[in-house]
């Protein structure tokens, strides 16, 4: 009796094992699934600026549209971003790769530009915001007041990105240099302005000191 139990006990551990085992593999199975192109570039330095874009979006072809005649090497680039293996890469030069992942860089921002405008995009953006990712606004009067990315220009390799701060108003550029080096096109003119006015709550008030140039203490006479 004593011997029985035992070997059903054992049993019962050995299949309780073997459905953890199997869970546990269909949980990386499923990171494998993950888009590992994005979060890469994600994190790349100088890239802490851009959300993450969710696969489904860039599934959609009709949030792509007009996009295919702005990138080169479209369909490669496309699926370089969505990890799609496919055999179209192997007939490449080295030189075709290195144009694919500068295309697929494009790309991705000229997504990245539509999709922060969205509910879900202004969301992630909101979540960067609110973790400083953004830098804070150099003036002193702003008192660190956290910023939003935004693009001089909507057409790209005009312009590179600025920071926009929601108190003073105004524009400056970003602390790093790698940043700097991001296009305004990506991040485009109307995202700071649309995001302040879907989350009204987060626009501040606006200064109210201003610097007065003084010398030897005594206020300057405008001319
Ligand atoms: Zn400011």
């Amino acid at each position: 009796m004593t011997l029985c139990m035992i070997v059903m006990l054992m049993f019962a551990l050995f299949a309780d094992e073997s459905e953890t085992d199997s869970g546990e593999s269909d949980v990386s199975g499923s990171d494998g699934d993950d888009t590992f192109w994005i979060s890469w570039f994600c994190n790349l330095r100088g890239n802490e600026f851009f959300c993450e874009v969710d696969d489904e979006y860039i599934q959609d072809d009709f949030n792509l549209c007009g996009l295919s005649s702005q990138v080169p090497y479209y369909d490669y680039a496309l699926d370089l971003i969505l990890d799609v293996n496919t055999s179209l890469g192997d007939t490449l030069t080295e030189e075709q790769n290195d144009l694919v992942e500068s295309a697929a860089e494009m790309l991705y921002g000229l997504i990245h530009v539509r999709y922060i405008l969205t509910t879900k995009g202004m969301a992630a953006m909101l979540e960067k915001y609110k973790n400083y990712d953004f830098g804070r606004c150099p003036r002193v009067y702003c008192c660190g007041q956290p910023c939003l990315p935004v693009g001089q220009s909507d057409i790209p390799r005009l312009s590179a990105v600025k920071i926009y701060c929601p108190k003073c108003e105004d524009i400056y550029y970003p602390r790093s240099k790698y940043q700097g080096n991001i296009d305004s096109a990506y991040f485009g003119t109307t995202f700071p302005h649309l995001f302040l006015m879907t989350y009204g709550n987060l626009k501040p008030q606006k200064p109210t000191q201003s610097y007065t140039p003084r010398v030897f203490g005594f206020k300057l006479h405008k001319p």
